[in-house]
């Protein structure tokens, strides 16, 4: 397969759920769309046309690739634009009926921000519990379900623990209710397949960068019928729904990432599972180590576990100076190190929380890069916890 790596980079690069370098046949796809065709495809002349026609193919790639209708998809500069857009969108545009919202409370900040901004304009938001996978209960979300109930909101694939939520039955009670169902599956696309008529969903937002594509562009499905708001106001750009003169390169390149990624589904997934599997036998033989989500019902390339007594925040300074790239779920702020939104409401205690480790997986990932990461991994974790004053003594030696 190809990618773009620089090949006498030694980085071993686990951290695919943050981002995704552009494959090098989509950037290739991308080019011409900054040279030679450069128009505008808003203009009158033939050249304007090349630039029309090409995101006109983006619109059926991405429309092709979750079984929706062309002009049911909406471009976006990326995953946060396109949740911003469906929520607020929706909320104002149906306002007089309705004024509450059900989200959950492992959403990614792009939907919980904008959940808690609605809240400050009046707006009313219930946050739906998870179980300890992780997993929204269908249980919660009908008793969640009130008469003024205008949307919900609930992520397909969580972006730190990989748990996959219910999204088909959720999006089932929803339509019987007639209220609205957007679901967050940036991290879903490429992963696994994706369906908008069986996930039963109204809008759903997708971001290239997660899935080999460039940076900086999205789209939202919106199912034709369901009332939202523009995003944005000027020109007549995306049926006057979304003004701005069009990212054409980054439009091509989402199309042609998404057509690639779906044609390529079945080997991704077990090429990714085959070394998750090995990824976790390793990492879970290290004592006083758990792991996070749900054990079957993740995306295949998501590894997130968790080591008692010591902080992602080290392990990954120390991963980083031996070339490996990832992530833990505590965001070290200036003033305070918080634990993770999504461990904290699948249960793990704050203290035990802190020590998470993401591991997210990549089509470009070997073996040897998992073996590499394990062999690594292991003398970190023995050395962090022989320094940490928490650690009991039988993990000392
Ligand atoms: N939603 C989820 C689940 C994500 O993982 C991300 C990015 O990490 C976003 C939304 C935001 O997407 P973007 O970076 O394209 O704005």
């Amino acid at each position: 397969m190809k990618n773009n790596m620089d090949s006498t980079s030694k980085t071993v690069y686990l951290d695919h759920a943050a981002t995704t370098f552009t494959d090098t046949e989509v950037l290739e796809k991308m080019l011409p769309y900054f040279t030679e065709k450069f128009a505008n495809p808003s203009s009158p002349y033939n050249i304007a046309h090349v630039s029309r026609d090409a995101i006109d193919r983006a619109r059926k790639q991405v429309a092709d690739a979750i079984n929706a209708e062309i002009n049911e998809i909406y471009f976006t500069s990326g995953g946060t634009e396109s949740d911003n857009w469906a929520i607020k969108g929706v909320a104002f545009a149906n306002r007089k009926k309705s004024n509450h919202i059900i989200t959950s409370a492992i959403e990614h900040h792009a939907v919980l921000h904008t959940c808690q901004w609605l809240e400050k304009q009046g707006f009313e938001v219930t946050y739906l519990p998870v179980d300890k996978f992780g997993q929204v209960r269908i249980e919660d979300v009908k008793k969640a379900i009130r008469e003024d109930t205008i949307l919900i909101s609930v992520m397909l694939a969580n972006n730190e623990i990989g748990t996959i939520q219910p999204i088909s039955e959720i999006g089932r009670i929803a339509r019987e209710k007639g209220i609205y169902f957007h679901t967050d599956a940036v991290q879903g696309i490429g992963q696994i397949p994706l369906d908008v008529e069986g996930l039963n969903v109204d809008l759903l937002s997708l971001s290239s960068h997660k899935f080999y594509g460039p940076k900086g562009v999205g789209a939202l499905y919106i199912k034709k019928g369901t009332r939202i708001d523009s995003y944005s106001h000027g020109g007549a750009q995306e049926k006057k729904k979304r003004a701005g003169t069009e990212n054409v390169p980054g439009i091509v390149g989402l199309g042609a990432a998404i057509e690639q990624a779906t044609s390529q589904l079945e080997e991704h997934a077990t090429h990714m599972k085959n070394l998750r599997t090995r990824l976790l036998e390793g990492l879970l033989q290290i004592p006083a180590t758990h792991l996070a989500g749900h054990p079957e019902k993740r995306l295949p390339n998501n590894a997130n576990v968790i080591f008692e007594y010591i902080e992602g925040e080290s392990i990954l300074l120390m991963l980083n100076s031996f070339s490996i790239a990832a992530s833990t779920g505590s965001a070290c702020t200036s003033a305070s190190l918080e634990p993770s939104h999504v461990l904290i409401a699948c249960g793990f205690p704050h203290e035990i929380a802190h020590g998470s480790l993401r591991l997210t997986l990549g089509k470009e990932n070997t073996e040897e890069d998992v073996d590499y990461l394990l062999q690594t991994l292991e003398p970190i974790i023995k050395r962090l916890r022989a320094m940490s004053p928490m650690t009991p003594k039988e993990l000392r030696e």
